[in-house]
């Protein structure tokens, strides 16, 4: 799960990506709201957490660009602000919760997971490719029915290819999924999980497309 976080208090910030690190989200950071714009349009992240007082324009207009593009990526607000009035109005402009500072991190942890269930749940949490299925929600893997133990990274990999069945995915697609932004990742990172997978899976689920990335087939 890809999360992208606006807000301008660096060292907050810095707090919050690393805890959501922690918890097995990639979190990247953008610190006004041009760059949040931009990320959206180009980069989309699955969950967005935008603070309001942003040094450039305030957040409910950012919010209100973001859903003004038809785009429907979950916003989850952060703000200092905690009148009714912020409040209704980012839930009104299409916000998808709203957390007022300040709060405890585990707090924000277990309100990006409600968002989370939604969105596994809003899709069929159960996706099959020959005899291996994947489950959203459980976040786990059958192989012929039988439980498969994977990694958080190994399971990212696998749940990319597996939603964009019959379609390739680049080596960057997937590490975008995996990694953050500036995160170290060596250059056969991809090839390693997918390597493990194999192994785990057998070596005829993942294509490789040399030169440009992976793919599952429709069976
Ligand atoms: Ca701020």
């Amino acid at each position: 799960m890809q999360i992208l976080l606006v807000e301008d208090d660096q060292s907050l910030a810095a707090g919050i990506s690393k805890a959501l690190r922690n918890e097995g989200f990639v979190a990247n950071h953008v610190s006004d709201g041009q760059s949040a714009l931009h990320v959206v349009e180009t980069e989309p992240p699955d969950i967005v957490v935008l603070d309001l007082g942003l040094p450039d324009m305030d957040g409910l207009d950012v919010l209100k660009r973001i859903r003004g593009h038809g785009s429907a990526i979950p916003v989850l607000i952060l703000t200092a602000r905690s009148s009714i009035d912020a409040r209704v109005s980012g839930l009104d402009l299409g916000a998808d919760d709203y957390l007022p500072k300040p709060f405890e991190t585990p707090e924000l942890i277990a309100r990006l997971r409600v968002i989370e269930r939604r969105l596994s749940t809003s899709q069929d949490s159960r996706i099959s490719v020959g005899n291996i299925s994947l489950d959203t929600l459980s976040l786990q893997v059958y192989r012929d029915d039988e439980l498969v133990d994977l990694p958080r990274r190994e399971y990212a990999v696998l749940k990319s290819l597996m939603e964009n069945t019959g379609k390739v995915r680049t080596r960057e697609q997937l590490e975008t999924k995996l990694y953050a932004w500036g995160e170290e990742v060596s250059s056969n990172a991809i090839e390693v999980h997918v390597h493990h997978l194999r192994k785990k899976l057998g070596n005829d689920l993942i294509k490789t497309v040399r030169g440009v990335g992976y793919t599952i087939r429709k069976p």
